[in-house]
């Protein structure tokens, strides 16, 4: 009955309103509040733990050139902090 995703971090399925979409947009990540950006979407917990490991294994596809860029992963942590906050009110 629930829509289901797969978290591209930990590989673990999770509640569709668990886990935070994040738009892949012409090589530019963000935090996907309304759920319906344009461009490829991964979707994966609200955890800095599991965004490192999507990082590592590049699960963002291009927008990580290269090794992981954990100062990007520290923006879109503090994005989906932010997108909560909007949430909530
Ligand atoms: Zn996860």
């Amino acid at each position: 009955m629930y829509p289901v995703r797969t978290c591209v971090g930990c590989r673990q399925r999770g509640n569709r309103s668990d886990l935070i979409r994040i738009a892949n947009f012409q090589g530019n990540l963000s935090v996907d509040t309304e759920k319906k950006m344009p461009g490829r979407g991964s979707w994966i917990h609200k955890k800095t733990k599991c965004l490192e490991t999507a990082v590592e294994r590049k699960a963002f596809g291009r927008a990580f050139r290269g090794k992981a860029d954990l100062e990007q992963v520290t923006d879109l942590v503090k994005q989906i902090e932010q997108a909560e906050m909007m949430l909530e009110i």
